[in-house]
């Protein structure tokens, strides 16, 4: 019985002409949450097949009833399902490996999971999905971040020695707590600590979208080096408060616009720039804010023409209409006003914003 579960949970169809599987209930889709569709049936009967969304001539999947019938992430997932012009009869597959092959360590992680679903009671307690990591424990956030075996990779990397009971780390928030409390650790470390998770998150990412798994070492270095830019960046911005309050304030623009406010830095050692945005209304609440950085190395009036740019094309994409445009370079400010020449590196990119400006309803510049 246990392993006629197994079987029927680690199986899926692989789609031939698509006769024998249902659209709605049965296993077919190639990701692996629940391989089934999601998107609610409206005007087809239950029983319609997988094969009514195929043209059997051309063996092609019918892109626009797909688009009529499911949630667009779920219609482009069957698109990527490739057809064979043969179209072969469907086929049941192993689910839980990237080839359809069984094997008895993905069975054990589907066993695990079950057994998990049991352990806590079926209704209730929908259980995390098996780590891709190592394929034997929950995915937890406890789990993901500090006691997979990829994890322990990273941590022995930062040479980092947490006392910490591992059997009690079932969260990430678990860990700070421990960390924070428990063990009084330095507030820099846990910083420290919260930044390397975000760095494993954001490769877990990167590998679920075809990029590369990032070793240890390389997780820890990206972590280190956001962690410079953003103290960096944050000394920065109390030195700037600093010398506003000490010199000029914001203002806020006229009733119902906005008023964009970009600055830049150079990360000369790291060959990059960054440029930030930040948007506020009438009242001065902050409505967005964007930052970005871009591994080039630029000149300074090249650096704040790419912030006046991003801030524009940011603006724009967000929807807003009326604004200022206010920066800290008098070249570029000048320049927007026509009311005088720009540097040649940048009258491409100039000329290009005041194009862009006519798209708006209104744009102001100010210079601060
Ligand atoms: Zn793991």
């Amino acid at each position: 019985m246990a392993a006629q579960n197994l079987v029927r949970e680690g199986v899926r169809w692989r789609v031939g002409n698509g006769s024998n599987i249902h659209i709605w209930g049965d296993k077919w889709l190639p990701t692996s949450s629940t391989y089934k569709i999601a998107s609610p049936r409206q005007f087809l009967h239950q029983d319609t097949r997988v094969s009514e969304l195929i043209d059997q001539d051309s063996a092609r999947w019918k892109v626009n009833v797909l688009d009529a019938l499911f949630f667009p992430y779920e219609a482009d997932v069957i698109k990527g399902i490739p057809i064979s012009s043969s179209l072969p009869p469907d086929k049941m597959i192993w689910a839980a490996t990237p080839n359809g092959k069984f094997s008895v360590k993905s069975a054990y992680s589907i066993a695990m999971r079950q057994a998990n679903r049991v352990d806590q009671g079926p209704q209730m307690y929908q259980a995390a999905p098996v780590c891709e990591g190592c394929g034997l424990e929950a995915e937890t956030t406890g789990h993901l971040f500090w006691t997979c075996p990829r994890a322990r990779e990273v941590w022995t990397c930062l040479k980092l020695v947490v006392p910490v009971d591992n059997d009690r780390i079932f969260s990430l928030l678990d860990l700070l707590w421990s960390m924070l409390v428990e063990e009084s650790q330095n507030v820099e470390i846990v910083a420290k600590v919260v930044c390397i998770a975000w760095a494993m998150w954001r490769n877990q990412n990167e590998v679920q979208h075809g990029g590369q798994r990032r070793n240890g070492k390389d997780k820890v270095r990206w972590a280190s080096q956001y962690m410079e830019e953003y103290k960096a960046a944050t000394e920065r911005l109390s030195c700037n408060e600093e010398a506003d309050e000490a010199g000029g304030t914001w203002s806020p623009p006229p009733a119902c616009s906005f008023k964009i406010n970009g600055d830049s830095a150079i990360f000369a050692n790291q060959k990059a720039v960054g440029v930030g945005v930040i948007v506020r209304d009438d009242i001065g609440r902050i409505e967005a804010a964007m930052s970005k950085k871009i591994p080039i190395l630029l000149g300074a009036v090249e650096v704040e023409v790419m912030a006046y740019e991003i801030g524009l094309l940011f603006v724009k994409d967000i929807g807003i209409h009326d604004l200022i445009m206010e920066g800290d370079s008098l070249i570029i400010h000048r320049a927007m006003c026509d009311m005088s020449t720009p540097p040649s590196s940048v009258a491409v990119v100039i000329q290009g914003m005041q194009d862009m400006c006519k798209e708006f309803r209104r744009v102001m510049f100010s210079h601060v």
